[in-house]
Protein backbone atom coordinates (compact mmCIF):
# COMPACT_ATOMS: atom_id res chain seq x y z
CA UNK A 1 0.00 0.00 0.00
CA UNK A 2 1.32 3.92 -0.69
CA UNK A 3 1.49 5.32 1.63
CA UNK A 4 3.17 8.28 0.41
CA UNK A 5 0.01 9.58 -0.66
CA UNK A 6 -0.47 10.72 2.98
CA UNK A 7 3.15 12.78 3.03
CA UNK A 8 1.57 15.30 1.08
CA UNK A 9 -2.18 15.71 2.61
CA UNK A 10 -3.34 17.86 5.32
CA UNK A 11 -5.90 16.34 7.77
CA UNK A 12 -8.97 17.43 10.12
CA UNK A 13 -9.05 15.60 13.13
CA UNK A 14 -11.68 16.28 15.53
CA UNK A 15 -12.24 14.09 18.75
CA UNK A 16 -13.52 15.78 22.35
CA UNK A 17 -11.60 12.74 24.23
CA UNK A 18 -8.62 14.09 25.76
CA UNK A 19 -7.23 10.57 25.85
CA UNK A 20 -8.06 9.52 21.95
CA UNK A 21 -6.85 12.46 20.52
CA UNK A 22 -3.93 12.32 21.73
CA UNK A 23 -3.13 9.04 20.93
CA UNK A 24 -4.49 9.17 17.45
CA UNK A 25 -2.98 12.95 16.85
CA UNK A 26 0.18 11.56 17.88
CA UNK A 27 0.21 8.69 15.07
CA UNK A 28 -1.37 11.24 12.53
CA UNK A 29 1.58 13.74 12.95
CA UNK A 30 3.94 10.80 11.77
CA UNK A 31 1.51 9.98 8.55
CA UNK A 32 0.50 13.49 7.17
CA UNK A 33 1.77 16.48 5.99
CA UNK A 34 -0.31 18.61 8.59
CA UNK A 35 -2.11 17.78 10.97
CA UNK A 36 -5.32 20.45 12.67
CA UNK A 37 -6.63 18.61 15.59
CA UNK A 38 -10.25 19.81 17.44
CA UNK A 39 -11.87 19.38 20.21
CA UNK A 40 -15.71 19.72 18.93
CA UNK A 41 -17.54 20.51 16.15
CA UNK A 42 -17.13 24.23 16.12
CA UNK A 43 -13.50 24.11 16.49
CA UNK A 44 -13.26 22.00 14.04
CA UNK A 45 -14.97 24.05 11.31
CA UNK A 46 -13.13 26.86 12.48
CA UNK A 47 -10.14 24.69 11.24
CA UNK A 48 -11.40 23.93 8.37
CA UNK A 49 -12.64 26.64 7.17
CA UNK A 50 -8.80 28.71 7.88
CA UNK A 51 -6.83 25.66 5.99
CA UNK A 52 -9.09 23.85 3.67
CA UNK A 53 -7.29 20.23 4.66
CA UNK A 54 -7.44 17.74 1.93
CA UNK A 55 -9.53 14.91 4.78
CA UNK A 56 -11.57 15.12 7.20
CA UNK A 57 -11.67 12.43 10.30
CA UNK A 58 -14.22 13.36 12.76
CA UNK A 59 -15.85 11.66 16.27
CA UNK A 60 -19.76 11.95 16.15
CA UNK A 61 -20.83 12.63 19.67
CA UNK A 62 -19.46 15.81 20.71
CA UNK A 63 -20.56 18.98 23.13
CA UNK A 64 -20.68 22.22 21.40
CA UNK A 65 -21.36 21.05 18.03
CA UNK A 66 -21.68 17.48 17.27
CA UNK A 67 -19.93 15.66 14.32
CA UNK A 68 -22.52 15.89 11.78
CA UNK A 69 -23.38 19.67 12.04
CA UNK A 70 -19.63 20.30 11.50
CA UNK A 71 -19.89 17.43 8.37
CA UNK A 72 -22.68 19.21 7.04
CA UNK A 73 -21.40 22.91 7.27
CA UNK A 74 -18.33 21.59 5.84
CA UNK A 75 -20.10 20.03 3.24
CA UNK A 76 -21.62 23.00 1.94
CA UNK A 77 -18.45 24.76 1.75
CA UNK A 78 -16.95 21.59 -0.48
CA UNK A 79 -18.94 18.74 -1.05
CA UNK A 80 -16.75 16.30 -2.46
CA UNK A 81 -13.95 16.45 0.70
CA UNK A 82 -13.51 13.17 2.01
CA UNK A 83 -15.05 12.58 5.34
CA UNK A 84 -14.14 9.41 7.98
CA UNK A 85 -16.51 9.11 10.88
CA UNK A 86 -15.54 7.25 14.25
CA UNK A 87 -18.16 5.91 16.36
CA UNK A 88 -18.56 3.92 19.45
CA UNK A 89 -20.19 0.93 18.33
CA UNK A 90 -23.06 2.15 21.13
CA UNK A 91 -23.61 5.25 18.76
CA UNK A 92 -24.44 3.82 15.60
CA UNK A 93 -28.08 4.87 15.61
CA UNK A 94 -26.25 7.76 14.12
CA UNK A 95 -24.95 5.80 11.50
CA UNK A 96 -27.71 6.17 9.07
CA UNK A 97 -27.58 9.73 9.59
CA UNK A 98 -23.65 10.17 8.67
CA UNK A 99 -24.08 7.51 5.18
CA UNK A 100 -27.18 10.57 4.42
CA UNK A 101 -25.34 13.10 4.50
CA UNK A 102 -22.11 12.30 2.26
CA UNK A 103 -19.58 10.45 5.23
CA UNK A 104 -17.11 8.36 3.20
CA UNK A 105 -16.12 5.75 5.59
CA UNK A 106 -17.24 4.88 8.98
CA UNK A 107 -14.50 3.27 11.82
CA UNK A 108 -15.97 1.80 15.37
CA UNK A 109 -13.90 2.67 18.34
CA UNK A 110 -11.40 2.03 19.84
CA UNK A 111 -9.66 2.64 16.58
CA UNK A 112 -7.37 0.36 14.88
CA UNK A 113 -4.97 3.01 13.31
CA UNK A 114 -3.29 0.89 10.92
CA UNK A 115 -7.00 0.60 9.40
CA UNK A 116 -7.73 4.25 9.93
CA UNK A 117 -4.05 4.69 7.72
CA UNK A 118 -5.19 2.10 5.14
CA UNK A 119 -8.90 4.00 4.72
CA UNK A 120 -7.39 7.20 4.26
CA UNK A 121 -5.08 5.89 1.73
CA UNK A 122 -7.96 4.62 0.08
CA UNK A 123 -9.79 7.47 0.01
CA UNK A 124 -7.41 9.89 -0.93
CA UNK A 125 -5.78 8.09 -4.02
CA UNK A 126 -9.68 7.34 -5.15
CA UNK A 127 -9.72 11.43 -5.23
CA UNK A 128 -6.18 11.07 -6.98
CA UNK A 129 -7.10 8.82 -9.54
CA UNK A 130 -6.70 10.48 -13.07
CA UNK A 131 -8.72 9.96 -16.31
CA UNK A 132 -6.41 11.46 -19.43
CA UNK A 133 -8.71 12.06 -22.32
CA UNK A 134 -7.35 12.55 -25.80
CA UNK A 135 -8.73 13.21 -29.30
CA UNK A 136 -6.95 11.82 -32.53
CA UNK A 137 -7.28 12.48 -36.16
CA UNK A 138 -8.01 9.70 -38.73
CA UNK A 139 -4.28 9.56 -38.86
CA UNK A 140 -3.26 9.19 -35.30
CA UNK A 141 -2.50 13.05 -34.95
CA UNK A 142 -3.46 14.41 -31.42
CA UNK A 143 -6.45 17.11 -31.86
CA UNK A 144 -7.14 17.74 -28.37
CA UNK A 145 -5.98 17.09 -24.04
CA UNK A 146 -6.69 17.49 -21.31
CA UNK A 147 -4.82 19.56 -18.59
CA UNK A 148 -4.78 16.04 -16.63
CA UNK A 149 -2.71 14.88 -19.71
CA UNK A 150 -0.31 17.52 -20.09
CA UNK A 151 0.36 17.51 -16.21
CA UNK A 152 1.01 13.70 -15.91
CA UNK A 153 3.09 13.35 -19.25
CA UNK A 154 5.26 16.89 -18.52
CA UNK A 155 4.14 18.60 -21.42
CA UNK A 156 2.69 22.24 -22.60
CA UNK A 157 0.18 21.99 -24.67
CA UNK A 158 2.44 23.71 -27.64
CA UNK A 159 4.45 20.53 -27.25
CA UNK A 160 1.99 18.00 -28.17
CA UNK A 161 -1.06 19.45 -30.34
CA UNK A 162 -0.75 18.04 -33.91
CA UNK A 163 1.54 15.66 -33.00
CA UNK A 164 1.34 12.12 -33.45
CA UNK A 165 0.13 10.04 -30.93
CA UNK A 166 2.87 7.38 -31.39
CA UNK A 167 5.37 10.07 -30.38
CA UNK A 168 4.49 9.88 -26.63
CA UNK A 169 3.85 5.96 -26.23
CA UNK A 170 7.11 3.21 -25.70
CA UNK A 171 8.78 2.77 -28.96
CA UNK A 172 7.73 -1.11 -28.33
CA UNK A 173 4.21 -0.41 -28.13
CA UNK A 174 3.44 1.80 -31.55
CA UNK A 175 2.96 -1.93 -33.62
CA UNK A 176 0.01 -2.55 -31.74
CA UNK A 177 -1.23 0.26 -30.80
CA UNK A 178 -1.14 1.34 -34.80
CA UNK A 179 -3.26 -1.91 -35.23
CA UNK A 180 -5.81 -0.80 -32.04
CA UNK A 181 -5.82 2.11 -33.66
CA UNK A 182 -6.95 1.45 -37.50
CA UNK A 183 -9.35 -1.37 -35.57
CA UNK A 184 -10.64 2.00 -33.70
CA UNK A 185 -11.20 4.22 -36.71
CA UNK A 186 -12.71 1.32 -38.58
CA UNK A 187 -15.43 -0.67 -36.24
CA UNK A 188 -15.53 2.59 -33.64
CA UNK A 189 -14.66 0.82 -30.45
CA UNK A 190 -11.47 -0.48 -28.32
CA UNK A 191 -11.38 -1.77 -24.73
CA UNK A 192 -8.66 -1.53 -22.44
CA UNK A 193 -6.17 -2.03 -24.19
CA UNK A 194 -2.92 -1.65 -21.82
CA UNK A 195 0.37 0.04 -22.92
CA UNK A 196 3.14 2.38 -21.38
CA UNK A 197 2.96 6.25 -21.97
CA UNK A 198 6.32 8.27 -22.47
CA UNK A 199 6.94 11.00 -19.89
CA UNK A 200 9.00 14.23 -20.53
CA UNK A 201 11.54 12.93 -18.29
CA UNK A 202 12.60 10.01 -20.13
CA UNK A 203 10.29 7.43 -18.39
CA UNK A 204 7.40 5.12 -18.89
CA UNK A 205 3.70 5.14 -17.15
CA UNK A 206 1.57 1.60 -17.66
CA UNK A 207 -1.57 2.39 -18.94
CA UNK A 208 -4.63 1.30 -20.46
CA UNK A 209 -6.61 2.88 -23.45
CA UNK A 210 -10.56 2.73 -24.31
CA UNK A 211 -11.59 4.56 -27.24
CA UNK A 212 -14.15 4.96 -29.49
CA UNK A 213 -14.51 6.99 -32.78
CA UNK A 214 -17.38 9.64 -34.16
CA UNK A 215 -18.67 9.85 -38.12
CA UNK A 216 -20.46 12.38 -39.48
CA UNK A 217 -24.04 11.40 -41.66
CA UNK A 218 -22.52 10.01 -44.68
CA UNK A 219 -20.29 7.60 -42.31
CA UNK A 220 -17.15 9.23 -42.95
CA UNK A 221 -14.68 9.26 -40.37
CA UNK A 222 -14.19 12.38 -37.94
CA UNK A 223 -12.14 11.70 -35.24
CA UNK A 224 -11.56 9.19 -32.05
CA UNK A 225 -11.56 10.07 -28.14
CA UNK A 226 -9.87 8.35 -26.07
CA UNK A 227 -9.71 7.71 -22.45
CA UNK A 228 -6.65 7.01 -20.76
CA UNK A 229 -6.06 5.57 -16.88
CA UNK A 230 -2.96 4.68 -15.21
CA UNK A 231 -2.63 1.22 -14.74
CA UNK A 232 -3.54 1.90 -10.88
CA UNK A 233 -5.99 3.62 -11.69
CA UNK A 234 -7.75 1.34 -13.22
CA UNK A 235 -6.96 -1.87 -11.41
CA UNK A 236 -8.79 0.20 -8.68
CA UNK A 237 -11.51 0.71 -10.81
CA UNK A 238 -11.68 -3.10 -11.25
CA UNK A 239 -11.22 -4.14 -7.89
CA UNK A 240 -14.52 -1.32 -7.15
CA UNK A 241 -16.39 -3.07 -9.54
CA UNK A 242 -15.49 -6.31 -8.59
CA UNK A 243 -16.50 -5.19 -4.91
CA UNK A 244 -19.77 -3.37 -5.74
CA UNK A 245 -20.82 -6.89 -7.87
CA UNK A 246 -20.34 -9.03 -4.59
CA UNK A 247 -21.97 -6.19 -2.64
CA UNK A 248 -24.85 -6.82 -5.42
CA UNK A 249 -25.00 -10.14 -4.63
CA UNK A 250 -25.07 -9.88 -1.38
CA UNK A 251 -27.70 -7.69 -1.04
CA UNK A 252 -29.24 -9.75 -3.55
CA UNK A 253 -28.93 -12.64 -1.22
CA UNK A 254 -30.50 -10.84 2.03
CA UNK A 255 -33.44 -9.88 -0.45
CA UNK A 256 -34.19 -13.23 -1.06
CA UNK A 257 -33.94 -13.83 2.65
CA UNK A 258 -36.65 -11.02 3.27
CA UNK A 259 -38.66 -12.95 0.79
CA UNK A 260 -38.53 -16.25 2.51
CA UNK A 261 -39.19 -14.90 5.62
CA UNK A 262 -42.66 -13.49 4.40
CA UNK A 263 -43.72 -16.79 3.08
CA UNK A 264 -42.89 -18.17 6.15
CA UNK A 265 -45.23 -15.98 7.76
CA UNK A 266 -48.14 -17.73 5.84
CA UNK A 267 -46.48 -20.98 6.27
CA UNK A 268 -45.19 -21.49 9.65
CA UNK A 269 -47.64 -23.28 11.68
CA UNK A 270 -46.82 -21.50 15.31
CA UNK A 271 -44.56 -18.58 16.13
CA UNK A 272 -42.30 -20.96 17.14
CA UNK A 273 -41.69 -22.58 13.98
CA UNK A 274 -41.75 -19.07 12.16
CA UNK A 275 -38.81 -17.60 14.11
CA UNK A 276 -37.21 -21.33 13.03
CA UNK A 277 -37.57 -20.58 10.04
CA UNK A 278 -36.05 -16.79 10.01
CA UNK A 279 -32.83 -18.74 11.74
CA UNK A 280 -32.61 -20.96 8.98
CA UNK A 281 -33.23 -18.64 6.14
CA UNK A 282 -29.57 -16.65 7.50
CA UNK A 283 -27.63 -19.35 7.86
CA UNK A 284 -28.60 -20.83 4.02
CA UNK A 285 -26.20 -17.62 3.29
CA UNK A 286 -22.71 -18.34 3.46
CA UNK A 287 -21.48 -15.02 4.80
CA UNK A 288 -23.45 -16.04 8.19
CA UNK A 289 -21.74 -18.37 10.94
CA UNK A 290 -25.28 -18.37 13.15
CA UNK A 291 -28.61 -16.73 14.17
CA UNK A 292 -30.84 -16.71 16.80
CA UNK A 293 -33.89 -15.03 18.20
CA UNK A 294 -34.95 -13.94 22.01
CA UNK A 295 -38.22 -13.07 22.72
CA UNK A 296 -38.95 -10.25 25.91
CA UNK A 297 -40.68 -12.03 28.80
CA UNK A 298 -41.65 -8.93 30.96
CA UNK A 299 -39.35 -5.55 30.31
CA UNK A 300 -36.12 -7.36 31.30
CA UNK A 301 -35.44 -10.93 30.63
CA UNK A 302 -34.65 -12.47 27.53
CA UNK A 303 -36.13 -15.72 26.29
CA UNK A 304 -34.23 -17.52 23.71
CA UNK A 305 -36.78 -19.04 21.02
CA UNK A 306 -34.80 -20.24 18.31
CA UNK A 307 -31.48 -20.51 16.93
CA UNK A 308 -30.05 -21.71 13.55
CA UNK A 309 -28.63 -25.39 13.69
CA UNK A 310 -24.79 -25.01 14.16
CA UNK A 311 -22.37 -27.98 14.73
CA UNK A 312 -20.06 -26.00 16.90
CA UNK A 313 -22.31 -24.44 19.92
CA UNK A 314 -25.66 -24.38 21.23
CA UNK A 315 -26.76 -20.70 22.35
CA UNK A 316 -28.81 -21.68 24.90
CA UNK A 317 -25.65 -23.52 26.49
CA UNK A 318 -23.70 -20.90 26.65
CA UNK A 319 -26.07 -17.72 27.69
CA UNK A 320 -28.68 -19.88 29.52
CA UNK A 321 -32.47 -20.44 27.93
CA UNK A 322 -33.86 -17.22 29.38
CA UNK A 323 -31.27 -14.31 31.06
CA UNK A 324 -31.30 -10.99 32.63
CA UNK A 325 -30.68 -7.92 29.87
CA UNK A 326 -29.51 -5.77 32.37
CA UNK A 327 -26.73 -7.49 33.60
CA UNK A 328 -25.11 -8.45 30.03
CA UNK A 329 -22.93 -6.55 27.78
CA UNK A 330 -23.57 -8.61 25.30
CA UNK A 331 -24.50 -6.70 21.69
CA UNK A 332 -28.27 -8.68 21.89
CA UNK A 333 -29.17 -7.25 25.15
CA UNK A 334 -27.98 -4.03 24.11
CA UNK A 335 -30.03 -3.55 21.39
CA UNK A 336 -32.90 -4.20 23.77
CA UNK A 337 -31.93 -1.72 25.51
CA UNK A 338 -31.33 0.73 22.94
CA UNK A 339 -34.62 -0.56 21.28
CA UNK A 340 -31.64 0.34 18.87
CA UNK A 341 -29.58 -1.90 15.88
CA UNK A 342 -26.31 -3.01 17.28
CA UNK A 343 -23.71 -3.34 14.76
CA UNK A 344 -20.27 -4.63 15.57
CA UNK A 345 -17.92 -4.75 12.62
CA UNK A 346 -14.94 -6.84 14.51
CA UNK A 347 -16.02 -9.12 17.75
CA UNK A 348 -12.45 -8.61 19.35
CA UNK A 349 -13.12 -4.57 19.89
CA UNK A 350 -16.35 -5.29 22.69
CA UNK A 351 -16.23 -5.48 25.90
CA UNK A 352 -16.28 -8.69 27.52
CA UNK A 353 -19.91 -10.36 28.15
CA UNK A 354 -20.37 -13.86 28.84
CA UNK A 355 -20.45 -15.68 25.64
CA UNK A 356 -17.77 -13.35 24.12
CA UNK A 357 -14.85 -16.18 23.89
CA UNK A 358 -17.36 -19.12 23.18
CA UNK A 359 -18.41 -17.00 19.79
CA UNK A 360 -14.59 -15.98 19.37
CA UNK A 361 -13.59 -19.94 19.39
CA UNK A 362 -16.64 -21.05 16.69
CA UNK A 363 -15.06 -18.48 14.21
CA UNK A 364 -17.69 -15.43 14.79
CA UNK A 365 -15.68 -12.21 13.86
CA UNK A 366 -19.12 -9.58 13.30
CA UNK A 367 -22.61 -9.17 14.48
CA UNK A 368 -25.41 -7.23 14.52
CA UNK A 369 -28.20 -7.17 16.81
CA UNK A 370 -31.52 -5.84 15.35
CA UNK A 371 -34.14 -5.55 18.01
CA UNK A 372 -37.67 -6.89 16.58
CA UNK A 373 -40.45 -4.00 16.30
CA UNK A 374 -42.56 -2.33 14.05
CA UNK A 375 -41.29 0.95 13.12
CA UNK A 376 -44.51 2.85 14.36
CA UNK A 377 -44.84 1.54 17.69
CA UNK A 378 -42.07 1.66 20.35
CA UNK A 379 -42.99 -2.10 21.41
CA UNK A 380 -40.02 -4.41 21.13
CA UNK A 381 -40.88 -8.09 21.43
CA UNK A 382 -37.48 -9.64 21.08
CA UNK A 383 -34.15 -9.50 19.18
CA UNK A 384 -32.90 -11.35 16.14
CA UNK A 385 -29.12 -11.95 16.57
CA UNK A 386 -27.08 -12.13 13.15
CA UNK A 387 -23.25 -13.55 13.12
CA UNK A 388 -20.58 -12.94 10.58
CA UNK A 389 -17.50 -15.47 9.79
CA UNK A 390 -15.76 -12.45 8.78
CA UNK A 391 -15.14 -8.87 10.40
CA UNK A 392 -17.46 -7.08 8.58
CA UNK A 393 -17.90 -3.84 7.03
CA UNK A 394 -21.80 -2.88 6.70
CA UNK A 395 -22.66 -0.81 3.55
CA UNK A 396 -25.92 1.52 3.95
CA UNK A 397 -28.55 -0.79 1.77
CA UNK A 398 -27.45 -3.82 3.89
CA UNK A 399 -28.67 -1.87 7.13
CA UNK A 400 -31.71 -0.70 5.38
CA UNK A 401 -32.30 -4.31 4.90
CA UNK A 402 -32.09 -5.23 8.03
CA UNK A 403 -34.68 -2.50 9.39
CA UNK A 404 -37.05 -4.15 7.09
CA UNK A 405 -36.47 -7.70 8.04
CA UNK A 406 -36.65 -7.12 11.88
CA UNK A 407 -39.81 -5.30 10.87
CA UNK A 408 -40.95 -8.36 9.08
CA UNK A 409 -40.39 -10.10 11.71
CA UNK A 410 -42.48 -8.34 13.99
CA UNK A 411 -45.21 -8.03 11.54
CA UNK A 412 -45.24 -11.95 11.19
CA UNK A 413 -45.18 -12.83 14.92
CA UNK A 414 -47.84 -10.71 15.54
CA UNK A 415 -49.95 -11.60 12.45
CA UNK A 416 -49.21 -15.67 13.29
CA UNK A 417 -49.86 -15.37 16.83
CA UNK A 418 -53.32 -13.26 16.37
CA UNK A 419 -54.02 -16.28 13.39
CA UNK A 420 -53.22 -19.20 16.53
CA UNK A 421 -55.04 -17.48 18.65
CA UNK A 422 -58.13 -17.23 16.08
CA UNK A 423 -58.02 -21.18 15.09
CA UNK A 424 -57.72 -21.93 19.41
CA UNK A 425 -60.95 -20.17 19.53
CA UNK A 426 -62.44 -21.66 16.53
CA UNK A 427 -61.47 -25.13 17.81
CA UNK A 428 -62.72 -23.79 21.24
CA UNK A 429 -66.28 -22.49 19.78
CA UNK A 430 -66.50 -26.17 17.81
CA UNK A 431 -65.84 -28.37 20.67
CA UNK A 432 -68.38 -26.31 22.36
CA UNK A 433 -70.52 -26.37 20.16
CA UNK A 434 -70.47 -30.17 19.38
CA UNK A 435 -69.74 -31.55 22.51
CA UNK A 436 -71.25 -32.53 25.78
CA UNK A 437 -69.47 -30.84 28.65
CA UNK A 438 -70.52 -33.69 31.20
CA UNK A 439 -69.41 -36.44 29.59
CA UNK A 440 -67.69 -35.48 26.68
CA UNK A 441 -69.71 -37.68 24.84
CA UNK A 442 -71.26 -35.70 21.10
CA UNK A 443 -74.15 -33.51 22.14
CA UNK A 444 -77.72 -34.45 20.65
CA UNK A 445 -77.00 -32.03 17.59
CA UNK A 446 -74.02 -33.55 17.18
CA UNK A 447 -75.56 -37.03 17.35
CA UNK A 448 -78.28 -36.30 15.42
CA UNK A 449 -75.71 -35.23 12.36
CA UNK A 450 -73.65 -38.19 12.55
CA UNK A 451 -76.28 -40.78 12.50
CA UNK A 452 -78.26 -38.43 10.11
CA UNK A 453 -75.00 -39.27 7.47
CA UNK A 454 -74.60 -42.68 8.60
CA UNK A 455 -77.88 -43.75 7.78
CA UNK A 456 -77.63 -41.81 4.50
CA UNK A 457 -74.29 -43.68 3.92
CA UNK A 458 -75.38 -46.92 4.90
CA UNK A 459 -78.00 -46.60 2.14
CA UNK A 460 -76.09 -45.34 -0.58
CA UNK A 461 -73.28 -48.18 -0.05
CA UNK A 462 -76.07 -50.75 1.02
CA UNK A 463 -74.07 -51.35 4.08
CA UNK A 464 -74.81 -52.50 7.77
CA UNK A 465 -75.41 -49.76 10.53
CA UNK A 466 -76.40 -50.05 14.00
CA UNK A 467 -77.82 -48.36 17.16
CA UNK A 468 -77.95 -49.08 20.70
CA UNK A 469 -80.58 -46.99 23.13
CA UNK A 470 -79.13 -46.56 26.75
CA UNK A 471 -80.96 -45.41 29.20
CA UNK A 472 -80.17 -45.30 33.14
CA UNK A 473 -82.60 -47.07 35.30
CA UNK A 474 -83.98 -45.44 38.69
CA UNK A 475 -81.75 -42.86 37.68
CA UNK A 476 -84.44 -40.59 39.56
CA UNK A 477 -83.54 -41.96 43.07
CA UNK A 478 -80.39 -41.95 42.61
CA UNK A 479 -80.40 -38.55 42.43
CA UNK A 480 -82.99 -38.07 44.99
CA UNK A 481 -80.92 -39.61 47.30
CA UNK A 482 -76.98 -39.01 46.49
CA UNK A 483 -77.80 -35.60 44.93
CA UNK A 484 -77.76 -33.92 41.80
CA UNK A 485 -73.98 -33.84 41.49
CA UNK A 486 -73.42 -37.30 42.19
CA UNK A 487 -75.71 -38.14 40.12
CA UNK A 488 -73.59 -36.08 37.60
CA UNK A 489 -70.73 -38.18 38.30
CA UNK A 490 -72.65 -41.51 37.60
CA UNK A 491 -73.30 -40.04 34.49
CA UNK A 492 -69.94 -39.30 33.84
CA UNK A 493 -68.90 -43.26 34.93
CA UNK A 494 -71.55 -44.68 32.12
CA UNK A 495 -70.35 -42.60 29.36
CA UNK A 496 -66.31 -43.95 30.07
CA UNK A 497 -68.14 -47.59 30.40
CA UNK A 498 -69.19 -47.21 26.97
CA UNK A 499 -66.26 -45.47 25.83
CA UNK A 500 -63.87 -48.63 27.66
CA UNK A 501 -66.13 -50.89 25.11
CA UNK A 502 -66.70 -49.15 21.40
CA UNK A 503 -64.29 -48.78 17.98
CA UNK A 504 -62.57 -45.28 17.23
CA UNK A 505 -64.92 -45.51 14.45
CA UNK A 506 -68.20 -45.61 16.89
CA UNK A 507 -69.78 -42.88 18.06
CA UNK A 508 -71.10 -42.16 21.59
CA UNK A 509 -73.71 -39.84 21.93
CA UNK A 510 -75.77 -37.78 25.40
CA UNK A 511 -79.01 -37.78 23.85
CA UNK A 512 -80.91 -36.81 26.39
CA UNK A 513 -80.53 -36.36 30.13
CA UNK A 514 -79.70 -39.55 31.60
CA UNK A 515 -80.01 -41.61 27.77
CA UNK A 516 -76.86 -42.03 24.95
CA UNK A 517 -77.35 -43.40 21.50
CA UNK A 518 -74.23 -45.48 20.52
CA UNK A 519 -73.77 -45.36 16.47
CA UNK A 520 -72.69 -48.16 15.10
CA UNK A 521 -71.18 -48.10 11.55
CA UNK A 522 -70.80 -51.19 9.79
CA UNK A 523 -72.23 -53.30 12.35
CA UNK A 524 -74.94 -55.87 11.81
CA UNK A 525 -77.68 -56.71 15.14
CA UNK A 526 -75.39 -59.46 16.41
CA UNK A 527 -72.31 -57.50 16.83
CA UNK A 528 -73.62 -54.53 18.03
CA UNK A 529 -75.84 -56.86 20.59
CA UNK A 530 -72.80 -58.23 21.92
CA UNK A 531 -71.48 -55.13 22.72
CA UNK A 532 -74.21 -53.45 24.16
CA UNK A 533 -74.42 -56.45 26.73
CA UNK A 534 -70.51 -55.16 27.10
CA UNK A 535 -71.81 -51.73 28.03
CA UNK A 536 -74.42 -53.39 30.57
CA UNK A 537 -71.80 -55.23 32.06
CA UNK A 538 -69.76 -52.28 32.27
CA UNK A 539 -72.02 -50.26 33.96
CA UNK A 540 -72.65 -52.86 36.25
CA UNK A 541 -69.44 -52.63 37.79
CA UNK A 542 -69.55 -49.27 38.89
CA UNK A 543 -68.78 -48.57 42.30
CA UNK A 544 -69.77 -44.53 42.75
CA UNK A 545 -72.34 -45.28 45.32
CA UNK A 546 -72.43 -47.28 48.38
CA UNK A 547 -76.09 -48.58 48.61
CA UNK A 548 -77.56 -48.39 44.76
CA UNK A 549 -76.74 -50.24 42.20
CA UNK A 550 -75.90 -48.88 39.21
CA UNK A 551 -77.81 -50.35 35.77
CA UNK A 552 -79.07 -49.81 31.91
CA UNK A 553 -81.65 -50.71 29.68
CA UNK A 554 -80.66 -51.15 26.04
CA UNK A 555 -82.24 -51.04 22.81
CA UNK A 556 -79.95 -52.48 20.09
CA UNK A 557 -81.09 -52.72 16.46
CA UNK A 558 -79.85 -52.39 12.77
CA UNK A 559 -81.15 -50.20 10.22
CA UNK A 560 -83.84 -51.78 7.91
CA UNK A 561 -83.80 -51.27 3.90
CA UNK A 562 -85.16 -48.02 3.44
CA UNK A 563 -85.88 -46.98 6.32
CA UNK A 564 -86.12 -43.58 7.65
CA UNK A 565 -83.64 -41.79 10.37
CA UNK A 566 -86.53 -41.01 12.42
CA UNK A 567 -88.40 -44.45 11.85
CA UNK A 568 -84.74 -46.01 12.60
CA UNK A 569 -84.38 -44.06 16.10
CA UNK A 570 -88.14 -44.71 17.18
CA UNK A 571 -87.19 -48.29 16.79
CA UNK A 572 -84.29 -48.58 19.02
CA UNK A 573 -86.06 -46.38 21.25
CA UNK A 574 -89.05 -48.47 21.93
CA UNK A 575 -86.45 -52.00 21.99
CA UNK A 576 -84.92 -49.79 24.86
CA UNK A 577 -89.00 -49.80 26.59
CA UNK A 578 -89.28 -52.98 26.12
CA UNK A 579 -86.08 -53.36 28.32
CA UNK A 580 -87.31 -51.39 31.13
CA UNK A 581 -90.72 -53.50 30.81
CA UNK A 582 -88.90 -56.72 30.86
CA UNK A 583 -87.42 -55.61 34.07
CA UNK A 584 -84.56 -53.48 33.51
CA UNK A 585 -80.73 -54.06 33.82
CA UNK A 586 -81.06 -55.81 30.16
CA UNK A 587 -80.46 -55.56 26.42
CA UNK A 588 -83.34 -55.82 24.09
CA UNK A 589 -82.89 -56.45 20.40
CA UNK A 590 -85.53 -56.67 17.64
P1 LIG B 1 -86.29 -45.32 34.55
O1 LIG B 1 -85.56 -44.69 33.43
O2 LIG B 1 -85.59 -46.51 35.08
O3 LIG B 1 -87.73 -45.56 34.24
O4 LIG B 1 -86.29 -44.32 35.79
P2 LIG B 1 -85.65 -42.91 35.82
O5 LIG B 1 -85.73 -42.40 37.17
O6 LIG B 1 -84.25 -43.01 35.26
O7 LIG B 1 -86.57 -42.15 34.84
P3 LIG B 1 -86.92 -40.66 34.59
O8 LIG B 1 -86.79 -40.42 33.07
O9 LIG B 1 -88.24 -40.36 35.20
O10 LIG B 1 -85.86 -39.80 35.31
C1 LIG B 1 -84.71 -39.29 34.71
C2 LIG B 1 -84.07 -38.38 35.68
O11 LIG B 1 -82.77 -37.99 35.28
C3 LIG B 1 -84.86 -37.10 35.85
C4 LIG B 1 -83.79 -36.01 35.98
O12 LIG B 1 -83.85 -35.38 37.21
C5 LIG B 1 -82.49 -36.77 35.87
N1 LIG B 1 -81.55 -36.06 35.06
C6 LIG B 1 -81.70 -35.67 33.78
N2 LIG B 1 -80.59 -35.02 33.34
C7 LIG B 1 -79.73 -35.01 34.40
C8 LIG B 1 -78.44 -34.51 34.61
O13 LIG B 1 -77.81 -33.90 33.72
N3 LIG B 1 -77.83 -34.68 35.80
C9 LIG B 1 -78.46 -35.31 36.82
N4 LIG B 1 -77.82 -35.49 37.98
N5 LIG B 1 -79.69 -35.81 36.66
C10 LIG B 1 -80.34 -35.67 35.50
MG1 LIG C 1 -85.02 -41.39 30.74
MG1 LIG D 1 -83.97 -43.57 33.31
Amino acid sequence: MNQEILKSMSVLYVEDDPATREEVSFFLERSVKVLYAAKNGAEGLRLYKEHTPDLVITDIQMPVMDGLEMIEAIKRRKRDVPVIVTTAYHENDYLLSAVNIGVDRYLLKPLNLIQLRAEMVELLKERADVTLYQSLDVSGNILEINDIWLDHLGYEREEVVGKSFWDFIHSKDIEQMTKDFFYLRDYGLIDNVPFKLRLKDGTYAEAVLTGHSSYDAEGTFERTYCEIKTIDAFMRSEEKVMMLLERERYLRGLITIHAQIGKAILQAESSQDFLQDVTEAFVKESVYAFAFIALLEGEHRLEINAQADHGRFDIIELLGKSFEIDDNDCPSCEAIRKKKMVIVDDIRKLPDFPAKSAYERSGINAMVALPISVRMQAHCLGVLTLMFKDVHTYGMEELELFENISETVAFGLQAIEDRVEKERLIRALDIQATTDALTGCANRHRGMIISKDEVKRAHRYERPLSLVYLDIDHFKPINDAYGHEQGDQVLVAVAESIRKVIRSSDEAVRWGGEEFLIILPETEERSATILAEKVRLEIEQITLLSTMRITGSLGVTQLLEGESWEAFIVRADNLMYKAKRNGRNQVVHA
